[in-house]
């Protein structure tokens, strides 16, 4: 993804450099000079000026000074009382006895200095060589003169702020508007997006061909790409467009590119943007340069806005003041929701963000209205990676021996991103070796190197850990199967996504109550995951973690708040207020509810692991297969366990609606029965 994203913004920069030139610049070198000049000049100018220079000196005890002054070498006597020194300068007819040198080598003005005790007492000393006849001159007192240090001093506080304010600003306007230097100040508030047009500077005409897999996506958007060319088809017919999408999955899964895909295939102005660009730590920054990027926007309409990492912006706001939640990002926001309620649906201004976290984003931006449709993008699966190959190997030269197949197997969880790199990187190892062309072993190297660097960031799987990953959803699969309450299963996948190693997807059935059976097997399929770990690798691993969340939680509910355990019939302990610490049950029901929740999720899982063991052949055949193919639909697993012989409501609307594209669509989202 980084790559990737380099190369797009490098003509943005270059943009910005041809601009600088053209204008007159206020060159931050000058400013530079002129204060280190300034500086030079007060230091030098500080004591004496730049007489200083015009005689030697010497530093003597005030006893030396006296003699000096008895022996009648004065000129000329300076006090200084706030430095307490004095100065004598030295009659030329005594520099030889004073310096032992001629007046050539000791200059004109040539002094010594002293420090004295007192003014009383030098004046006192002073008065006395006079009446002696010694001493012919005045002595004369003199302060600090050194105004240019003083004045230096004086505003150096002032200096600084000035200084690391144009420092700041010109950090800022770096970033900015275009004016560079000083300009950059008046452009904070400017909206920094990247603008992608017909003809423009930055001109990339990036279509559907270019996402590779991705169907369910590039299905969803195109409804998005219909309206932008004809706008006048749906709202003829009094038709509401949406006016934000939001694309959600992990990083460099093709969120940006399949916004851009959407704009270059409407043929619209694409201005891209990403939500940490918003936040600036000055206050009001944000929020006027949403308001900048909307009004261009709407400029240009029809148009594209697309606002990446939208969840450094969009996070929940913090209920309450207590967490010292952030204005400025909360007004940011606030902007935000006021520029997408204010334009009219059919402005013809859709914006589309990408974040890998919906969940936590606050609930205003999912509105309707708003962001109210969620379009996921996952990690490829297998035969998504062997186009996504397909797409980056276009440009490369590659061995004919090269077998795409091959490559998609050893990659599993990578992104679009990855892959990219890994073509890329496999480039730049044969350039290394002076080869003719990219061969295999090329790839294999690239993939090592890459496996190597993400490991730690994202979930790059050894085959162990997929063989595990499998088994587990495999047991999800089988069970939910098998049983006649759980959820109808829609596909499941051993791709990470998310923060889920693996999934299974189900269609929740739209039901107003749930019965205690239900919730006992759908428990029952959830613990599958884990049973099958520890049935068939003879291991329990970190995997079902998740799982294990859920079916506390629903236990806890079931007993404590549905009073659907034996032990504690009838009984809602629910809470109203929210924060309330104290438990509305005595120790020893909380004891009761502790052991009901315990001995319910182990019924459950010896219930699962009866059934697994039961049905131990299938789940091995679904597990082989999921290892194979990454992904498994409804009818594969009817192909191993027979039609389930009950059907349910929602899965007769499944049978009709469903049968040519499996893939997750309509009622049931994905994402409400997916997990881990
Ligand atoms: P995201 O916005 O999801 O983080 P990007 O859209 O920036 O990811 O993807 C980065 C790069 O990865 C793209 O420019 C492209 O080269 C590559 N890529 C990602 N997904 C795909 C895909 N489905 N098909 C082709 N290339 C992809
Ligand atoms: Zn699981």
């Amino acid at each position: 993804m980084a790559e990737q994203n380099k190369t797009n913004r490098a003509p943005q920069n270059a943009q910005r450099n041809d601009k600088n030139n053209k204008k007159p610049r206020m060159s931050f070198t000058w400013v530079y000079v002129i204060i280190a000049i300034a500086l030079g000049y007060l230091f030098f100018a500080g004591d004496e000026g730049f007489q200083g220079s015009n005689g030697a000196s010497k530093n003597v005890t005030y006893t030396v000074f006296k003699q000096y002054v008895e022996n009648g070498y004065a000129n000329k006597i300076v006090a200084n009382k706030d430095e307490g020194t004095v100065k004598m300068y030295v009659k030329p007819e005594h520099i030889r006895d004073v310096f032992k040198q001629g007046v050539d080598q000791a200059g004109k003005m040539p002094y010594v200095q002293a420090d004295f005790p007192s003014a009383d007492k030098l004046d006192e000393f002073v008065s006395l060589q006079q009446e002696l006849g010694n001493f012919k001159g005045e002595l004369s007192y003199k302060r600090s003169d050194n105004t240019f240090m003083q004045v230096f001093w004086n505003l150096f506080p002032l200096l600084l702020i000035i200084f690391v304010w144009m420092f700041i600003m010109r950090r800022m306007g770096s970033g900015g508007g275009g004016f560079g230097g000083m300009g950059g100040i008046f452009n904070v508030g400017r909206s920094r997006a990247q603008l992608v047009e017909k003809g423009g500077e930055n001109e990339s005409k990036v279509t559907f061909k270019d996402v590779a897999g991705q169907a369910s996506a590039k299905q969803e958007v195109q409804e998005i790409v219909e309206f932008l060319k004809n706008p006048k088809k749906f709202t003829d017919l009094g038709g509401k467009i949406p006016k934000g999408a939001l694309l959600v999955g992990p990083p460099g899964t093709g969120k940006t590119l399949l916004a851009k895909a959407v704009a270059g295939e409407a043929d619209v102005p694409f201005f891209s943007m990403s939500g940490s660009d918003f936040v600036e730590m000055f206050v009001g920054v944000g929020a006027s340069r949403v308001r900048d990027l909307f009004r261009q926007a709407k400029e240009k309409a029809p148009c594209i806005i697309f606002i990446d990492e939208i969840d450094a912006v969009g996070r929940a706001r913090a209920n309450g003041a207590m967490m010292g939640g952030n204005d400025e990002r909360e007004s940011t926001l606030n902007q935000l929701l006021t520029e997408m309620d204010g334009f009219g649906t059919n402005s013809g201004v859709i914006i589309m963000a990408a974040t890998n976290r919906a969940d936590i984003l606050d609930k205003a931006l999912l509105r309707a209205g708003r962001f109210d449709r969620q379009i996921h993008v996952d990690l490829p699966d297998l035969n998504e990676r062997k186009a996504v190959f397909k797409v980056h190997l276009k440009p490369i030269k590659v061995d004919k021996s090269l077998d795409i197949d091959l490559l998609a197997r050893q990659t599993p969880g990578f992104s679009g991103a990855d892959i990219a790199n890994v073509c890329n990187e496999a480039a730049l190892i044969a350039a290394r070796h002076g080869k003719q062309s990219v061969t295999k072993e090329d790839f294999i190297a690239a993939v090592d190197r890459i496996v190597g660097g993400l490991e730690k960031k994202t979930k790059v799987m050894t085959e162990e850990e997929k063989r595990t990953i499998a088994l587990h959803e495999a047991g999800h699969a089988t069970i939910s199967w098998n049983l006649q309450y759980a959820n109808p299963l829609i596909k499941v996948t051993i791709v990470p996504r998310g923060r889920a190693l693996g999934a299974a997807w189900y269609l929740p059935e739209e039901r107003q109550i749930t019965t205690k059976e239900q919730m006992l097997d759908e428990m029952c399929a959830t613990l599958g995951g884990r049973a099958a770990e520890e049935l068939f690798t003879g291991h329990i691993s970190s995997g079902a973690m998740n799982d294990l969340e859920r079916v506390t939680k629903q236990a806890y509910g079931m007993i404590a708040y549905m009073g659907m355990s034996d032990a504690l019939p009838n009984l809602c302990y629910y809470n109203q207020s929210e924060y309330q610490w104290q438990r509305p049950y005595s120790e020893a029901t909380a004891q009761k509810i502790d052991d009901e929740v315990k001995r319910m999720i182990a019924e459950q899982y010896e219930r699962a692991k009866a059934l697994l063991l039961e049905k131990r052949e299938g789940h091995a055949a679904l597990a082989d297969l999921l290892v194979e193919r990454e992904v498994i639909y409804a009818e594969d697993v009817e192909k191993i366990f027979g039609k389930r012989p009950w059907v349910s409501r929602t899965e007769e609307l499944l049978e009709k609606d469903l049968t040519p594209d499996p893939s997750p669509k309509g009622e049931g989202s994905p994402a409400e029965g997916a997990e881990s």
